[in-house]
């Protein structure tokens, strides 16, 4: 998840209210995209500690090497994401993502069919990284999308969720991470509600690492399992959650949610310390929603 690019002054909504977008500032660049699989989502993994001070006047390029950030706010929060290095400026673009998806102006698309899923079992490598609980999957787990064939990576989570639905937050959110080429990537975005005991949590709660750290499993799991019966969702053009937020997402936010019991909810909560970004303007976006059941 690489970009490149440099920007300007951002100002970000309120994070519960998708009745500003229309401040949101309009200064812009455009840039190019060059994405590097091999560090998709493991950007952040080299995160040590700041050395991003020193190259903070220069025009230069400030290599994103080892620079820290955060979800809290502060100096190496969300807001500042885009000015930390070179490589974080789409961070600053207009394409960002989550967004909120408010349901009077979804457009119903009835060309947009389900996903279809070509998932099978797979052992899991659940690796936390410092900014999420990642489950590194691996074998030839697929779905087609608008045509196209995605291989699914890993999947990981937010708490709370990272979208939100006519302005509600979800206490979780998993991400699972599909690319199609360097450029094209899908994530199928699912809520969590409070309900009954999540299996995959009963299995795996107790051995996720609370700090940096891996847990390797030979259990399987049933992928498609994870998922809630209905695949109906909201799609959307957007980006990375987490630097360097590239824009090179297709979004697909399932409209239902599966169910985790409290106590899991609270220790997932308590291991992910509010890794959420915050909500990012839908600009001249729409989101659409697919047809069937
Ligand atoms: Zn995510």
């Amino acid at each position: 998840m690489i970009r490149l690019e440099k920007l300007s002054t951002s100002i970000f909504p309120p994070l519960t209210s998708n009745l500003n977008y229309k401040q949101m500032n309009k200064t812009k660049l455009f840039f190019v995209a060059i994405i590097s699989a091999a560090t998709l989502f493991v950007a952040c993994d080299n995160a040590t500690n700041n050395n991003n001070n020193e190259a903070k006047d220069t025009k230069a390029p400030k290599s994103c090497d080892n620079v820290h950030w955060s979800h809290k706010p502060g100096t190496d929060g969300p807001k500042q994401w885009k000015d930390l290095c070179t490589d974080f400026a789409a961070c600053g673009g207009e394409m960002q993502s989550p967004v909120n998806i408010d349901k009077s102006t979804v457009v119903a698309e009835a060309a947009l069919a389900l996903p279809q899923f070509h998932y099978g079992n797979s052992t899991v490598d659940v690796v936390n990284n410092g900014h999420t609980v990642q489950f590194n999957v691996n074998g030839d787990n697929t779905v087609e999308l608008e045509g196209k064939k995605y291989k699914l990576l890993q999947f990981h989570y937010h708490a709370k969720s990272e979208h939100t639905i006519d302005g509600q937050y979800y206490p979780l959110e998993v991400h699972f991470v599909h690319k199609h080429s360097d450029t094209d990537f899908a994530v199928l975005g699912i809520m969590f509600v409070e309900g009954k005991e999540n299996p995959l949590f009963t299995k795996y709660l107790n051995h996720f690492p609370k700090k940096k750290g891996k847990f390797t499993s030979d259990d399987t799991i049933d992928l498609l399992s994870l998922f809630p019966e209905q695949k109906t969702f909201y799609h959307y053009d957007g980006s990375l959650t987490t630097p360097p937020c590239s824009e090179v997402v297709n979004w697909f936010v399932l409209t239902q949610p599966v169910e985790a019991s409290k106590a899991q909810l609270d220790a997932f909560a308590a291991i992910l310390h509010s890794n959420y970004r915050p909500i990012m303007p839908l600009g001249k976006r729409k989101v659409y929603m697919s047809a069937g059941k």
